[in-house]
């Protein structure tokens, strides 16, 4: 079996592409094929190799790697459509040769009025022929003269064109409403429905899996496969992906982007699982399933037909499966640039990144995104005792009776770092007995005093995480943080108005 992803560098890469690329993925991983990368990039006002790079950076991301393409070459290559021109040209002169094609002189002007006339009388647009029966004599008298024709392909008439798509069953479509396609633009570049061909059939492509927009390009395709005596492949066109109001995922509907994605703190292998899922059942309940058992279970004929919908929340909901997974280390690796952009770290060191590890276990179960994680542990690394007491939640804890008396024993018993949740206890106990307060009537002053906050996570592992980065050195670059018993005294100090 051998697959193919053929993007067009246009642009960032969509999800849904991207979950094409995907299926193509799957199908190649869990039968044991062959996954190739193509870029089609001969639209050259379009395509740029920012774009490309892009592309392969995200599909990197995502764990799709390829056999064949751009970079690793292989043994059909190259992979870049704009290195492929030559061939285009041979397979061109080959159409032309058997009759198959032939020179078109129209111009965009003809072309359009032709157009224009047609739906003004309630007809499907198709190139009306005028070139079509041309002689070679006039042809070569006209290329003489200068003029630069495009190559169209003669598509046959009356004739109707099946195949037996993957996904969606039998298609047929009448060669009657099919007008004779440009396969090579004057310029002397391929049309898409062209390169395709000649590149599929060259890299001996089994299964072309792509978007349901190509589906009407498949007769033109399978017409000129017939023409140049190549075999076809099977297809499968994949339902486009939507947003909740059932129209195509755009803009409108948020991040599109695989990039936007990242960037907004998803999991790769999280944005893989969920992308599998749209369209496709694993079977089973299961559907938290790594991309190996994913492979292992696809097929491309159970793929739905029906359009699937872009369902955030249970993206949110993967997300966070993925991240309580993950380990500290490599999430800590992935949350740094978050860090970073809060200024909480200035740079990324080895100690730095152990102690940012430390942290997010206070935050993983309570976030959807890598990047909501350094607000829930902002108040390690920003703290201000007057900020605090100004907020109305904090005043009102203030206000409770006793809790006066929590914050100025807290400042007495503070005496050292509370580097664990048993030094923590010990000190806790200790203003417990000094005042008499427990449980809440304990706690929330304490907290508000060491944290600034009036909630968050437990404070047997806050109130430790502060007081081991308030001990970081310099050298790990790591914002400074106000140790536990600073905070204490600056906290009482605010709160008797001194
Ligand atoms: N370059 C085309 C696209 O990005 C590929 C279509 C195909 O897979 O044949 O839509």
């Amino acid at each position: 079996m051998r697959l193919r992803f053929a993007p067009s560098p246009t642009g960032q890469l969509h999800v849904g592409n991207a979950r094409t690329a995907l299926f193509n993925w799957l199908l190649a991983h869990g039968k044991d094929g062959t996954f190739i990368l193509r870029i089609e990039d001969t639209d050259a006002e379009r395509s740029t190799r920012q774009s490309e790079t892009t592309i392969l950076e995200d599909l990197r991301w995502l764990g799709l790697d390829w056999d064949e393409g751009p970079d690793v070459e292989g043994p059909h290559g190259p992979y870049r459509q704009s290195e492929r021109l030559h061939l285009y040209a041979s397979y061109a002169n080959e159409l032309i040769a058997g009759d198959h094609a032939y020179y078109c002189f129209c111009s965009p002007q003809q072309l359009d009025a032709e157009r224009r006339a047609l739906l003004a009388a309630g007809k499907p647009p198709r190139y009306g022929g005028t070139c079509r029966n041309l002689s070679r004599d006039e042809t070569a008298r006209r290329m003489e003269a200068g003029e630069r024709p495009v190559i169209r392909f003669r598509v046959p008439e009356g004739v109707d064109v099946a195949f037996d798509d993957l996904v969606r069953g039998d298609v047929t479509f009448s060669s009657e409403v099919i007008g004779d396609p440009v396969i090579v633009r004057s310029d002397g570049r391929p049309a898409y429905n062209f390169a395709v061909v000649v590149d599929d059939a060259l890299m001996e492509i089994t299964h072309v899996i792509r978007g349901e927009d190509h589906i009407s390009n498949t007769p033109r395709q399978l017409l000129m496969y017939q023409a140049l005596g190549f075999t076809p492949p099977s297809f499968a066109h994949l339902s486009l992906v939507m947003g909740p109001d059932h129209t195509p995922l755009s803009k409108r509907h948020g991040a599109t982007s695989v990039a936007e994605f990242r960037d907004r703190g998803y999991l790769p292998e999280a944005l893989v699982n969920y992308l599998a899922l749209i369209g496709w059942s694993p079977g089973g309940d299961e559907e938290l399933l790594p991309v190996d058992e994913l492979a292992r279970r696809f097929n491309v004929e159970d793929v739905s037909h029906s359009a699937g919908v872009f369902d955030p929340e249970k993206l949110a909901w993967m997300n966070r499966h993925y991240m309580k997974a993950a380990a500290p280390g490599r999430l800590a690796a992935e949350t740094a640039r978050y860090f970073l952009r809060h200024g909480f770290i200035q740079q990324r060191t080895p100690e730095g990144m152990d102690y940012l590890a430390s942290l997010l276990t206070m935050a993983v179960g309570s976030v959807d995104r890598l990047e909501e994680i350094p607000d829930r542990v902002r108040f390690v690394f920003d703290y201000d005792a007057s900020a605090a007491l100004a907020r109305p939640e904090i005043d009102g804890v203030l206000h409770e009776p006793g809790a006066c008396e929590v914050v100025a024993a807290l400042a007495d018993e503070i005496n050292g770092p509370l580097l664990d949740r048993e030094s923590f206890r010990a000190m806790a106990n200790r203003v417990k007995e000094r005042t008499g307060q427990k449980g809440k009537g304990l706690f929330h002053p304490i907290r508000a005093a060491l944290t600034g906050e009036s909630g968050g996570p437990e404070l047997d592992l806050a109130v430790p995480a502060i007081d081991r980065g308030a001990g970081l050195p310099a050298s790990a670059r790591v914002a400074r943080i106000t140790s536990c018993s600073e905070r204490a005294v600056t906290f009482a100090k605010a709160v008797h108005g001194e």
